[in-house]
C-alpha cells in the first residue's frame, strides 16, 4: 500500500483533494497494480481552478513581458531535464511504454516543447500592411483561460505541447490530463511551482472525461479549448464548445497509410513500416496501421516485415532492452484483440502475433500483446479502416499509383501518411494527392516543431506547432492608423 501515491489537483498554487473527496484508482498496465489515487474532480473543482486561472490572468501575470515568459519556459525545460530519469520512470510505469522510449522521446520532447516556444516568442514577429494614407499593424493578444485536454498515449509530451504555447502567449491554463496517466502531469505541476510563477497561472485538475473534462469544456469562463484525443470524444467536445463560440483545436484519431512502392529502398521501407506500425505499442495517432505495398514486391516485403516483427522484444517496460511494452490497460487490450478477431472474421490471415506473450507470473497480469500483422484483408474492411490504436497493422497490395491513392484516401481519417519511393516525381505527385494533414517521404515521425501539425477529415480541426500554435493561443488584432 505504501507504494500507492496520492495525487492531488493543483489549483491556485495549492495541492488539493477533490472537494467531494472522491478518488479514482490509477492502475499500471505493467503488472496490473494500483500505483496511485487521483481526485475524481467534479464541476465544483473545475470551477475553482477556472476561477483561480481567471484571477491570475487579470493579475500580476498580465504584467509579465514576453521575454520574462520565455525565461520561465526555459526554466521549466531545465527542471524537466534535471528530473528526466524520474519522469521517464513515472511515464513508463503509468503508461506501460518502454523506459528507453520515455527516455529517448517523451521526456526530452517535453523539455524541447518549452524551449521551442520560448525561442518562438523571443523571435516572433507580426505583420504590418501599409496602404495609401494609412498603416495597419497586427498584434497578438492573450485570450484568457485556456482549457487543455490530453490523452494517455504521450502524456507529458502532448500536455507540454499545449501548456508551453498557451503560457508563451500570456494565457493561464487549466489542464485535464487523461485519468489513465496522471503521474507526470502531477509531477510537472509541482516542478513548475518550484519556480517563481504566480499562483493560478497553471492549474491541473484530474478526473474523468465525462465529469471533469466536460465541466472544463462547458464553463463560460474558458475561452479556448485545445483537445487531443479520440474522434468520438472530439465530436462531443465540439458540440459543447461550438455554441459558446470558443476557440477550438481538435487533434483526433488516425488510420494512417504507409505506402511502399516497388522502387523504394527495400530495407529502409521495411524498417520504417515496422517502426511506424509498432512504436509505443502502436498507440500513437500517427502510427502507420495500414501498410499498402506494390504487388510486385509484396511477398518479399511481407516476409521481411513479419520476420522483423517476430524479433521485437515484448516485455517488461522497465527493461532497457524492451521494444514493445504494455498497452495502456487490459480493457484496451481486449478492444484491440476484438479487432484482431474481426480481421480474422473479415477474411484476413494473422500472419504473426495476435496473441499474448507468456512473460511469467509477475508480468502476466499486465496488458501485453505481441506485434500483430494481418494479411489478405480487403482494404474496405472494418479492421482495415477503423482506428485500432494497438500493435496491429494490416498489409494490403496495390497494382499502381492510382489504386494506392484510392486505398490511402478511402478512410474517414486524414491525419498523416508516409510514402516510400526513390522516384522524386512520384514522391511529389503522390504527396500532393493524399488527403492528410502531414506526409512523410522515406521517413516517418520526423518532426520539426515549426511545421503545421494536424489532420483533415475526421482526424481533426485546426493546426498546432510553430506560429500555428502562437496564433491559436492568441487573438490576432489589427490596428489601422490614418496617416
Ligand atoms: P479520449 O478521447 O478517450 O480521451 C482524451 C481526453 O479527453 C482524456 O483526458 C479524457 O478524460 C477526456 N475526455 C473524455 N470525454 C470527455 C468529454 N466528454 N469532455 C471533455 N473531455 C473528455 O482519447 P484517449 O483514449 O485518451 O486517446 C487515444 C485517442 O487519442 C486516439 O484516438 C488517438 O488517435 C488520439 N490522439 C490524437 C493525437 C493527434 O495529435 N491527432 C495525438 C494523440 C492521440
Amino acid at each position: 500500500m505504501s507504494d500507492v501515491k496520492t495525487i492531488q489537483n493543483l489549483i491556485g498554487g495549492q495541492e488539493l483533494d477533490a472537494i467531494a473527496g472522491a478518488t479514482i484508482e490509477n492502475t499500471s498496465p505493467t503488472r496490473g497494480q494500483v500505483i496511485a489515487r487521483i481526485p475524481r474532480s467534479q464541476k465544483a473543482d473545475m470551477a475553482a481552478a477556472i476561477s483561480a486561472a481567471k484571477t491570475a490572468f487579470r493579475g500580476e501575470w498580465s504584467q509579465w513581458s514576453r521575454l520574462e515568459r520565455a525565461d520561465l519556459l526555459d526554466a521549466i525545460a531545465d527542471k524537466i531535464d534535471a528530473h528526466k530519469d524520474e519522469l521517464a520512470k513515472l511515464e513508463s510505469l503509468d503508461n506501460g511504454k518502454p523506459i528507453k522510449l520515455a527516455l529517448a522521446v517523451d521526456i526530452p520532447r517535453a523539455a524541447a516543447n518549452f524551449r521551442f516556444f520560448a525561442g518562438a516568442i523571443r523571435h516572433d514577429k507580426t505583420d504590418c500592411h501599409s496602404m495609401p494614407g494609412a498603416i495597419n499593424y497586427t498584434v497578438r493578444k492573450a485570450i484568457g483561460v485556456a482549457g487543455l485536454i490530453t490523452p494517455w498515449n504521450l502524456p507529458l509530451y502532448l500536455l507540454t505541447w499545449k501548456i508551453a504555447p498557451a503560457l508563451a502567449m500570456g494565457n493561464t491554463v487549466v489542464a485535464k490530463p487523461s485519468e489513465l496517466t496522471p503521474m507526470t502531469a502531477a509531477r510537472l505541476g509541482q516542478l513548475i511551482h518550484e519556480l517563481e510563477i504566480p499562483p493560478g497561472v497553471v492549474n491541473i485538475v484530474h478526473g474523468l472525461g465525462a465529469e471533469a473534462g466536460q465541466a472544463l469544456v462547458e464553463h463560460p469562463d474558458v475561452s479556448l479549448i485545445s483537445f487531443t484525443g479520440g474522434t468520438v470524444t472530439g465530436r462531443a467536445v465540439a458540440a459543447t464548445a461550438a455554441p459558446q463560440f470558443k476557440k477550438l483545436s481538435l487533434e483526433l484519431g488516425g488510420k494512417n497509410p504507409t505506402i511502399v512502392f516497388a522502387d523504394a529502398n527495400f530495407d529502409d521501407a521495411v524498417e520504417g513500416s515496422l517502426r511506424a506500425g509498432f512504436l509505443n505499442q502502436g498507440q500513437i495517432c500517427l502510427c502507420g496501421s495500414r501498410i499498402l505495398v506494390e504487388e510486385s514486391i509484396a511477398d518479399r516485403f511481407e516476409a521481411a516485415l513479419i520476420a522483423k516483427a517476430k524479433e521485437m522484444k515484448v516485455g517488461d517496460p522497465s527493461n532497457p532492452k524492451t521494444d514493445v511494452g504494455a498497452l495502456i490497460s487490459t480493457a484496451h487490450r481486449e478492444k484491440v484483440e476484438s479487432y484482431i478477431e474481426l480481421g480474422r472474421k473479415e477474411g484476413g490471415t494473422i500472419a504473426c502475433g495476435g496473441n499474448r506473450p507468456d512473460l511469467g507470473d509477475a508480468l502476466n497480469s499486465g496488458a501485453y500483446l505481441n506485434p500483430t500483422i494481418i494479411t489478405g484483408l480487403g482494404s474496405h474492411c472494418r479492421a482495415a479502416t477503423e482506428e485500432i490504436f494497438g500493435p496491429v497493422v494490416s498489409v494490403h497490395r496495390f497494382k499502381d499509383e492510382e489504386e494506392a491513392l484510392a486505398m490511402a484516401n478511402g478512410v474517414r481519417y486524414g491525419l498523416c501518411a508516409s510514402v516510400w519511393t526513390e522516384n522524386l516525381s512520384r514522391a511529389h505527385r503522390v504527396s500532393a494527392k493524399l488527403d492528410t494533414g502531414m506526409v512523410w517521404v522515406n521517413t516517418w515521425l520526423l518532426r520539426d516543431l515549426r511545421v503545421p501539425f494536424g489532420g483533415m477529415k475526421e482526424s481533426g480541426v485546426g493546426r498546432e506547432g510553430g506560429r500555428y500554435s502562437l496564433e491559436f493561443f492568441s487573438e490576432s488584432r489589427n490596428i489601422c492608423i490614418k496617416l
